[in-house]
């Protein structure tokens, strides 16, 4: 393999490797492993995986549970070169951590302001590796961190257009509890919870008991809502379920025709900003900003 003289960098999602990206520029090669519409929960290692792993200088991935196939994350946990960016804010901001019964929330990248606090432990990491690009890292980190300060500011303007009252989200699994709390909540709202729900766990299993449908359907009775958003990485047969459920007891009931991107951000040429917009102006338009 010829070698560029880059740093080489693999991340799980491409949730940190676009922000790596954005902060390594040209002076990293960048892999992101878990590519599409793959879903990082249960991922387990492929072909040609091992020696990507092997080949990186650094490695970056979420950590808090989000990788659990047991192959990667053996890998991830055993290897000095690997940072596990979600865990570095556990450290850092450990009251800002959401937890549903025992089980950390994984899904940091859902609140944007939130996953800017990545920005300083990739930056780290890169400077240590690569002291010379010291500078130019710093410099693109604060950019970013502006940028996604702007976004984050951007996202809630767009939510907010959407009435307090119909403010009430329901997706396939536990991946928007950052999001209900940062842009679908009133500020400083306690019972912000009540705004999401979701008939799959933090991890997609496509295991649905009666009790699980009885509650969401429960659940869209009391906040009058219509509308079930599927998302990319994710079996819409618990939406589906649901769906026919409510309707047959009545319930005018609709299952969004866009869909969300809650693990993955596997549509076209998306960043994670562009994605964050996607999810943020689906959600308005289907939850009534416009009635
Ligand atoms: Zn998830």
């Amino acid at each position: 393999m010829e070698e560029s003289g880059k740093v080489k960098v693999l991340t799980t999602i491409a949730q940190i490797g676009d922000l790596t990206d954005r902060i390594g520029g040209d002076r990293i090669d960048l892999c992101i492993l878990i590519q599409g519409a793959l879903d990082p929960h249960s991922y387990e290692m492929v072909k040609g995986d091992d020696e990507r792993l092997q080949r990186a200088d650094l490695i970056f991935y979420n950590g808090l549970g989000l990788e659990h196939g047991a192959s990667l994350s053996t890998w991830l946990h055993t290897s000095e070169k690997a940072t596990a960016v979600g865990e570095r804010i556990l450290s850092s901001s450990p009251e800002k951590i959401l937890r549903k019964g025992d089980s950390i929330d994984p899904h940091l990248w859902m609140d944007i302001a939130l996953w800017s606090e990545t920005i300083d432990p990739i930056t780290e990491a890169l400077i240590e590796r690569d002291p010379e690009g010291t500078a130019y890292y710093q410099a693109r980190a604060v950019q970013l961190k502006e940028q996604m300060a702007e976004a984050d500011r951007e996202v809630r303007g767009i939510l907010h257009q959407v009435p307090p009252e119909k403010r009430y989200l329901v997706t396939s699994h536990d991946a928007f509890q950052y999001f209900t709390r940062s842009y679908l909540a009133q500020e400083g709202e306690e019972n912000w919870r009540e705004r999401f729900e979701a008939p799959e766990g933090l991890a997609p299993d496509g295991q649905l008991s009666p009790v699980d449908i009885r509650r969401i359907i429960h659940y869209l009775k009391s906040h009058g809502i219509s509308t079930l958003f599927p998302e990319s990485n994710v079996s819409r047969d618990s939406i589906r379920k649901i769906a026919s459920a409510g309707r047959e007891m009545g319930l005018k009931i609709h299952i969004c025709e866009e869909t969300l991107y809650g693990d993955a951000m596997d549509g076209e040429n998306l960043c994670y900003l562009d994605m964050m917009r996607h999810n943020a102006e689906t959600i308005a338009n289907y939850l009534g900003a416009h009635d």
